[in-house]
């Protein structure tokens, strides 16, 4: 191995370390000084990484696709787990294993091809968002991570906080919605869960990837400040609560540089300004340069050889003997690697392979249940819903509801035990295959309903589906909206003239329920016919059961939108979906003109109606709130109130504050600023007290880089949802104040 002179001292140290050390089997343990699981991690990294030869490092900083793969003609590498996402070799000799990853986000997802490792899946991260239930979403985490661990995964692809900007975006069924607060703790509680089994997880995809089309080339043009209190907010918030062991740059370009050698982002935001200690690596094909890259703070190159080059190969090699890259920079690299690996355990408690000890049954009982948290009720007229005792003749029509449910297509696709319950759909291949896991709501709803008649249409003539409909007590029309990763939907009306379809029946019958089951919102062109309306998402492999649960009434729920429904596309900041319909390798400019003011902000500032509000959701019980008092506690803003059951079943109320400054001008006129799920008996009632990050009550100043709150009046909203009539507010006044980048106080100095 040739180290050149200039990059002596460490290099040195490296070198006689490595003369002395022989191979991690002859080793004994004391010899090996990083393995002392008494110390702390970063100095146990600082060892290993002494240890480490030059190849050694550069071994850890490069990362191979972990499947075969026929588009580039490549084979997967013989340490990989089969048609797995990405692979990083180890250094056996110092005890370091290697990166097994998987994407993670809804599950252990797999590589398509002849062996699919068949998981559990949960409902969307949609759907997790909507249940509002940070620690349902931490618990959700924790089954995926062990499921992942038994698997034989030791980093996790998830979680991924991408905010809701473009409801036509693929994506968003794997994300959290259009709010930072709702976003962050969402996504953090997902990361701390899965970090909980002692695997890493990575937050992605940073930052500000919100559309498919020409998502590796388009440029985001953001200013500074409406990003730290939009995107960069809900990502920032995630990884202070997740504390995950690495961050994954995304594809797009962000004010001209690639995001994953975007130095302003990677080391002046992320690592300097919020402290990251662990380490970036790069979206699969998402590399774009060595000496550039390197600088700028990607650690690790992944999924080769899916980027041009092997730039974190020989040629970041020659760059470190060279000087371009100084060599403190990859000892920089490789420390976060090792870091993190100590940090979460993956070291101390090696990954085996061991899927015969999870136990699918209580993962597929706890996806139930995280799916009958995320459905969201948006309309029940006369009380249509649940299905009463008395419907002998039921109806249920479309969305493949006598076979499963749908689920979203792309990396994130997990594979189910059972197998696609309807393997003909297209695409097939890439985003594909179409999902439909097998867990049938027909099925369901006929072993819960034992006195009822169902039928079952498929709905693909519209005239013998409204016939069945006519000839039934209640019908219930299942819709569905694949979306993927790679591309976005043209626009939010259903697919395949299910509206129509939905036309007809509603017309044929005012007694429909409409389940959907869409990967984000969509339009509703007959929701003025419509009985009811259930917002399904895509629901995990228990879907099915988890609907039928709800529509007969076993659940409550208790769901609450995590975004804005509009009317149409003419409501969005964008009507038109920039790059749409895309042409490959075109060099777009998105210009996030709307700056912070994302989904119902951007409502609330230009005055207009949504079809269904951010927040919303409605209940089988009713609740009332009451009692608001505002007061800055420990110069904190904290909000108590009362939420009370009035109805007759037991059930859960999402209580949602709101603030919005009386003088001060934002970038809209609200912003949530705190939330609360509570579970009330029938007639119980409950105190809530809430505290509002001060960075919410704040603007982000990108001069001094600091939230500066303004002195002045701020009005505090409890709410059941973001136009909610029945609203109250009080009006308390703040001092002025200073919170650093991370949100802590700044004493005023004299
Ligand atoms: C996606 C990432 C994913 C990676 C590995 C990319 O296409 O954007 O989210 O983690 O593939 O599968």
């Amino acid at each position: 191995m040739k180290i050149s002179t200039p990059l002596s001292q460490i290099c040195a140290a490296v070198l006689l370390c490595c003369s002395a050390t022989t191979t991690y089997a002859d080793a004994p343990a004391p010899a090996q000084p990083w393995m002392n699981a008494k110390l702390p991690a970063a100095q146990r990294a600082a060892l290993a990484v002494q240890a480490m030869t030059l190849d050694e490092k550069l071994r850890l900083v490069y990362g191979y696709l972990g499947a075969d793969s026929d588009w580039k003609k490549s084979k997967r590498p013989a340490g990989s787990r089969p048609q797995s996402a990405g692979y990083i070799d180890g250094i056996e000799r110092l005890g370091i294993p290697p990166l097994y990853e998987t994407d993670a986000g809804l599950g252990v997802a797999s590589q398509p091809g002849p062996d699919v490792r068949k998981g559990t899946a949960l409902p969307s991260g949609l759907s997790t968002a909507a249940s509002w239930d940070t620690a349902g979403a931490r618990a959700a985490g924790a089954l995926i991570g062990d499921e992942a661990r038994k698997f034989g995964f030791n980093v996790l692809l998830a979680g991924g906080v991408n905010l809701l900007r473009e409801p036509r975006n693929g994506r968003n069924f794997e994300y959290a919605g259009e709010d930072p607060l709702l976003a962050g703790r969402i996504v953090g509680a997902q990361i701390a869960g899965i970090q909980s089994q002692k695997v890493v997880a990575t937050l992605k995809h940073f930052a500000l990837n919100d559309q498919e089309t020409n998502r590796t080339t388009l440029n985001v043009k953001i200013d500074d400040s409406a990003a730290r209190m939009s995107d960069l907010l809900a990502l920032q918030l995630a990884y202070e609560d997740g504390q995950p062991g690495s961050v994954m740059c995304g594809y797009n370009r962000v004010n001209g540089a690639y995001s994953c050698e975007n130095s302003y982002l990677l080391n002046t935001v992320l690592k300097q300004e919020w402290g990251f200690k662990g380490w970036v690596m790069s979206d699969w094909g998402a590399t774009h340069s060595t000496i550039p890259a390197a600088n700028a703070g990607l650690d690790q190159q992944s999924g080769m050889p899916f980027d041009l080059s092997d730039y974190f190969g020989p040629p970041l090699k020659e760059a470190v003997l060279n000087g371009w890259v100084p060599q403190q920079r990859l000892d920089d690299m490789a420390l976060r690697i090792v870091g993190a690996m100590f940090e979460h355990g993956v070291i101390d408690h090696p990954v085996t392979v061991a899927p015969q000890q999870i136990d699918f049954r209580a993962h597929g009982a706890a996806s139930q249940h995280a799916a009958q948290e995320g459905m969201v009720l948006l309309k029940n007229r006369d009380k249509l819903l649940p299905l009463a005792d008395g419907a002998r003749r039921i109806a249920v029509i479309g969305g493949y509801a006598d076979k499963g449910v749908m689920a979203g297509g792309g990396s994130s696709l997990v594979y189910p035990q059972g197998g696609n319950a309807v393997p003909e759909l297209e695409p097939k291949v890439w985003p594909g295959p179409v999902m439909i896991y097998p867990s049938s709501p027909y099925q369901a709803l006929q072993r819960k309903l034992g006195k009822a008649t169902l039928r079952f249409d498929d709905g693909r003539d519209p005239v013998r589906a409204a016939a069945l409909a006519r000839d039934s007590d209640v019908v219930l029309m299942f819709a569905t909206q694949w979306t993927g990763e790679g591309m976005d939907v043209p626009d939010l009306a259903l697919p395949k003239q299910q509206d129509a379809l939905i036309r007809a029946v509603t017309a044929a019958n005012p007694r429909t329920v409409v389940v959907l089951e869409t990967g984000g919102p969509v339009t509703m062109p007959w929701l003025e016919q419509a009985g009811a309306v259930l917002e399904a998402w895509y629901p995990g492999t228990q879907g099915g059961e988890a609907i039928a649960s709800v529509l007969t009434g076993e659940v409550n729920p208790s769901g609450r939108l995590p975004m804005t429904f509009p009317v149409s596309e003419a409501q969005l900041p964008r009507p038109k979906l920039d790059g749409y319909p895309e042409q490959a390798d075109a060099r777009i400019e998105v210009d996030y003109h709307e700056g912070a003011a994302v989904g119902y902000k951007w409502f609330d500032l230009k005055q207009q109606t949504p079809l269904f509000p951010f927040g919303f959701g409605l209940s089988y019980t009713e609740f009332a709130m009451s009692g608001l008092r505002a007061e800055v506690r420990d110069g904190r803003l904290q909000a108590s109130f009362e939420v009370r059951n009035t109805g007759k079943l037991a059930g859960k109320q999402v209580a949602q504050i709101y603030v919005a400054p009386v003088q001060a001008r934002w970038e809209a006129p609200k912003r949530l600023g705190g939330f609360s799920k509570v579970n009330l008996a029938s007639g119980a009632r409950t105190s809530v007290s809430l505290s509002v990050d001060p960075r919410l009550l704040a603007t982000f100043d990108s001069a001094s880089k600091r939230w500066l709150v303004a002195a002045g009046d701020y009005r505090v909203t409890l709410a059941a949802h973001a136009r909610d009539a029945q609203a109250s507010s009080v009006v308390i006044h703040l001092d002025a104040a200073s919170y650093d980048v991370q949100g802590r106080a700044i004493k005023a100095s004299h």
